[in-house]
């Protein structure tokens, strides 16, 4: 799947998720007000599961804020020449961090010969981080997520592959789509972000998954080749 929006699309699309984002945020603000009415007539013991549902819808409202409004603001991006390879080994460690807690585990294989590329920094790593993220969630126990780079003639291409469940041909025509998740606890904004973001880096995002096996995430940026200097020696 390649998507490709133009400054117009993107502005409509945030759009149509600001009246999104209104419905999303009251779902779980009327189960915390009808729990919170239920509290106030039960006991001890029941309180303690309305309360923990009442803390995660709480938080469910939180991340649709946060995420949302990472994908609203339209800053300018500021982008430093680095590699794509250093941004992966700093991020490594917190993924391991989160895959260890699910008895998974991470694979990276980063090609040694990346050029440098123009890049947000901040914005490469929350991308990663997603994308990461999504891949976890898909698989259980003993499954591996794959972080890998690969330089080709004119791009850098990094791959984020899991062993997990896979993606229907059904639901893989809505992944991008705001608010779309198949997760009790998910926004639906992750992919979103992750699209917008590879758009501001004029790269493109595809994703290839069968069911059962597993997905992989392709994101591929240009870049051009440098004036190679050479230096004679007499
Ligand atoms: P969220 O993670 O909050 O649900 P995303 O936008 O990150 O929102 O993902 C949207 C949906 O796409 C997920 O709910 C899931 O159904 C599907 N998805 C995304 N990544 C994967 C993956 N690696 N494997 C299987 N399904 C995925
Ligand atoms: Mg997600």
């Amino acid at each position: 799947m390649r998507s490709e929006l133009d400054n117009v699309e993107r502005l409509t699309l945030v759009g149509q998720m600001a009246a999104g984002i209104t419905h999303e945020i009251r779902n779980p603000m009327a189960v915390v007000r009808g729990f919170l009415q239920l509290m106030r007539e039960k006991s001890p013991d029941e309180m303690n599961s309305y309360y923990q549902i009442v803390m995660e819808e709480l938080d469910r409202a939180n991340s649709i804020i946060n995420d949302f409004l990472s994908l609203a603001q339209s800053r300018i991006s500021v982008k430093e020449k680095v590699l794509l390879d250093h941004i992966i080994e700093e991020l490594s460690p917190l993924l391991w961090a989160d895959a260890n807690l699910r008895g998974q585990s991470v694979e990276v294989h980063l090609d040694p010969s990346l050029p440098r590329l123009h890049l947000n920094v901040r914005e490469i790593k929350q991308l990663i981080l997603n994308l990461g993220r999504n891949g976890m969630e898909a698989m259980g126990a003993k499954g591996v997520l794959t972080l890998e780079t690969r330089r080709t003639l004119d791009k850098v291409e990094l791959m984020v592959r899991d062993t997990g469940s896979g993606i229907s041909e059904v639901q893989r025509k809505k992944l991008f789509v705001p608010f779309f998740t198949t997760k009790n606890q998910g926004t639906g904004l992750g992919l979103s972000l992750c699209l917008s973001i590879v758009e501001r880096h004029n790269g493109t995002i595809i994703v290839e998954s069968e069911e059962g096996v597993g997905t992989t995430f392709t994101v591929s940026f240009p870049y051009e080749e440098e004036a190679v200097e050479f230096i004679v020696v007499e």
